[in-house]
């Protein structure tokens, strides 16, 4: 039985040209993955993002400013050109990635501004009905608190993207109604603990990702050897190792989590 995937979460503008864009899709093709969530991080990024959407039909994005970008920008001069570009294409399908990362960058913003930004795309993501793809580093309480906050006000839907944390924190996320996503970490072997999480996950309330070019599932470096750069593809080696993880089969998983994906990002 062939199989068909989404991954929910590649960075496509940083891979244009190792190897090319139409090679890498093709390749992803062939795996099984049918459909890609591009995602881009700052204003500059966010049009090379739209332009592989329109050109490519099987192609969608979540645009959103990371925690650390734009810091040379007033927050209203970002969320108003956040704002613009969020309403030109049928394409976006997501405000994202955005939300916290206290590990300690060169550039990163105080935590109380992190927390500003991503209450702003908080509130985009509800007056445009779109799902939020959530970045979630060393921040846990914050992301908690904003959005138990903005849930109480409205309704919406939440991804904790690359989802690397243990089943009690799991737990608290997913009762708050957020989705988990599952990316590389759960093929490593220091990640023992996604093995957990992956296993206990409500079947409706998972996704798969790659969020390449990072995060090289273990199995395939000896493949890429030596740029170490993952992509869309390797979903498949994700959703295998989900499979393995809940005791069933890569079929059971890629249906799901591609039904799954579907209903989140309101993909037809
Ligand atoms: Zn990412």
């Amino acid at each position: 039985m062939d199989i068909n995937l989404i991954d929910s979460h590649a960075h496509l503008p940083h891979l244009t040209n190792k190897p090319t864009l139409e090679t890498l899709l093709t390749g992803a093709k062939d795996w099984g993955v049918e459909k890609i969530i591009n995602i881009g991080t700052d204003l500059k990024e966010h049009p090379k993002v739209l332009e592989v959407c329109t050109n490519y039909q099987n192609v969608y994005c979540g645009l959103g400013i990371y925690p650390n970008a734009e810091r040379d920008k007033t927050l209203a001069d970002i969320v108003t050109k956040l704002e613009a570009t969020l309403q030109t294409n049928p394409k976006v399908v997501a405000v994202g990635e955005c939300g916290i990362d206290n590990t300690g960058w060169s550039n990163q913003r105080p935590l109380s501004e992190q927390e500003e930004l991503f209450e702003a795309q908080i509130v985009l993501a509800i007056k445009y009905k779109l799902p939020l793809i959530v970045h979630n580093r060393n921040g846990t309480e914050s992301v908690i608190n904003l959005l138990r906050a903005a849930g109480k006000n409205a309704p919406f839907n939440a991804v904790i993207h690359c989802f690397d944390a243990d089943w009690a924190t799991a737990k608290r996320f997913l009762d708050l109604g957020l989705y988990i996503s599952f990316s590389g970490f759960i093929t490593r072997t220091t990640k023992k603990y996604l093995t957990g999480v992956a296993q206990k996950v409500p079947q409706d309330m998972y996704l798969v990702e790659t969020d390449s070019p990072y995060i090289l599932p273990q199995s395939a470096q000896i493949e890429v050897s030596p740029n170490k750069n993952n992509e869309p593809k390797y979903v498949r080696i994700v959703a295998q190792s989900v499979a393995k993880a809940r005791g069933t089969t890569l079929e059971e998983v890629a249906y799901q989590s591609y039904t799954n994906s579907c209903k989140f990002f309101a993909l037809h």
